[in-house]
């Protein structure tokens, strides 16, 4: 297994403390990855600033080039990189395999092309006598800092437009996941300059914190928590890094009374439980119209105890554990308090699953009110919520009563109603009768405190560039 980190086009042992990388479904070992040492940090972000010049100078065909490689040769390895994506976070293989790789290889697709394509404002005489044009040029330096949950979907999403845009790159992925990053790093190594993008491990405090804070370092891209995006915007205060910022969510599924129940319980049972319900976009916090609600909650229970629980490749998967130990706890504690309110229901799952590995029953609570704790805060795990509701403007002003505003859903069978409501809704995201799909020509990405700054589709692109103006005198 490849757990070399990769600086300035070379694979080196990290010389940091060791992390043990563990399957989320056994608890046990599956490797063993040396986090980069304080020196090695500044070897990575010397060597991003060393390829910076050149590669901001290569034209986007022969940038585009090298990312359409890269995508074929992912693709090519697919097999592999799914395993051991898996194996790290515990997922289903066939997800990794069938619906993580092809959008992985996509994302990189897209932003080749993406490069070529850019549009601006028209070079033209704004003032008698000069001519003005605008450019987008590459910020530099780019860390970006990936979390645990789609760890090489991640890497993608941040590599590709930061790199279409000419930008160089030092990469972190989440210490409980690096694996299939640090496979990608030998792909990298041998289709990228040396220096155009660095791979390096460690945990948030010893290797995360030195490179966001690094002065060399032009902008801080990261994935990850609410908290973990406030002490980086502290750390860029330094030198006024650029930041972009995706954060939590908590989306709320509003369920009018002439939605296709069918369609809703279908959808719920896969968006809400996908990935073990760690996703900042997964459908968690369900407003049922009166008249719906009883049948949503019985028919949603029935369908989430039919959720088939398990390790990766168990025949049939569609859920496996959550990442670790500690995320079960926290799973677990949001349930039984909320299972401790008198007004609330648990009408399936509810429990650790007994045995080895980081299992959580698929769950749904009913009966939730507004304030509830389950409600309002981001439980990152396989629970959803369902409160009633009657009045249409109640059920809008509840769901935009969020610090988050990432993604969001509509159901309802009428097309006027639901345009209405998207528009009200205070979500990066809004869905009609569906939820969680997503398109590499979309953005991805909130406002309030689930962050700034869009994953994918020309929108990033920007975020990875400066429009400079250059005036002429005729
Ligand atoms: P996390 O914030 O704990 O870690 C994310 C990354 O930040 C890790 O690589 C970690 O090592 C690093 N990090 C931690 N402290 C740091 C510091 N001080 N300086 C620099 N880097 C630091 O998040 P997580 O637990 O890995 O992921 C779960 C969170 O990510 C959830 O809150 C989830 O909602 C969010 N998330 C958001 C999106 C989105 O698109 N908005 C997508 C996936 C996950």
């Amino acid at each position: 297994m490849q757990t070399k980190l990769l600086i300035d086009g070379v694979l080196v042992a990290g010389e940091g403390p060791v992390e043990r990388i563990l399957d989320p479904a056994t608890g046990r070992s599956i490797a063993e990855v040396a986090e980069a040492s304080a020196q090695q940090v500044n070897a990575a972000v010397a060597a991003a600033d060393k390829a910076a010049a050149a590669w901001a100078q290569t034209v986007p065909k022969d940038r585009a080039t090298l990312l359409l490689k890269l995508a074929d040769r992912i693709e090519a390895d697919g097999a592999a990189f799914a395993k051991l994506e898996s194996d790290n976070t515990g997922k289903p293989l066939a997800a990794a395999l069938n619906d993580e790789i092809p959008a992985i290889a996509d994302v990189f697709r897209f932003f080749a092309g993406a490069a070529r394509v850019q549009h601006g404002a028209l070079a033209g005489e704004y003032l008698p006598g000069y001519t003005s044009m605008i450019r987008r040029d590459p910020v530099g330096v780019i860390a970006s800092i990936a979390p645990w949950n789609y760890p090489l979907m991640m890497a993608a999403w941040k590599l590709a437009p930061a790199l279409a845009a000419g930008n160089t790159v030092v990469l972190k992925p989440s210490e409980q996941t690096p694996l299939t990053a640090l496979k990608l790093a030998q792909l990298l190594a041998e289709i990228f300059p040396k220096g155009v993008i660095n791979i390096i491990c460690g945990r948030g405090e010893s290797v995360g914190a030195p490179l966001v804070s690094h002065p060399r370092v032009r902008m801080v891209s990261l994935t990850g928590d609410v908290s973990t995006g406030q002490k980086i915007l502290a750390a860029a205060a330094g030198n006024l890094k650029r930041t972009h910022l995706e954060l939590g969510g908590k989306a709320p599924v509003i369920v009018f009374d002439d939605a296709d129940l069918d369609a809703v319980v279908s959808g719920v049972r896969t968006f809400g439980f996908y990935n073990a319900g760690q996703d900042c976009t997964a459908a968690c916090r369900l407003y049922a119209g009166a008249k719906i609600y009883d049948k949503l909650v019985a028919n949603l229970s029935d369908a989430v105890r039919s959720l088939k629980v398990g390790t990766q490749s168990e025949a049939g998967v569609e859920m496996g554990p959550l990442i670790s130990e500690q995320q079960r706890a926290r799973v677990a504690g949001f349930v039984e308090r909320a299972a401790a309110t008198k007004h609330v229901e648990i009408t399936a799952g509810g429990k650790v699953r007994a045995g080895s590995g980081f299992f959580f029953e698929p769950t749904v609570i009913a009966g939730t009110r507004q304030s509830d704790e389950i409600v309002q805060r981001e439980v990152f795990g396989p629970v959803v919520s369902v409160t009633r509701f009657t009045d249409a403007d109640d059920a809008v002003a509840w769901a935009n009563d969020s610090e988050y505003g990432l993604a969001s859903s509509v159901w309802t069978q009428d097309v006027g109603k639901a345009m209405s409501v998207a528009a009200r809704l205070q979500y990066g995201c809004t869905w009609i009768n569906t939820h969680f799909m997503l398109v590499s020509e979309m953005p991805h990405g909130g406002f309030k405190r689930s962050g700034y700054g869009k994953d994918l589709s020309a929108y990033a692109l920007e975020d990875y560039t400066v429009p400079r103006h250059v005036m002429v005198k005729l």
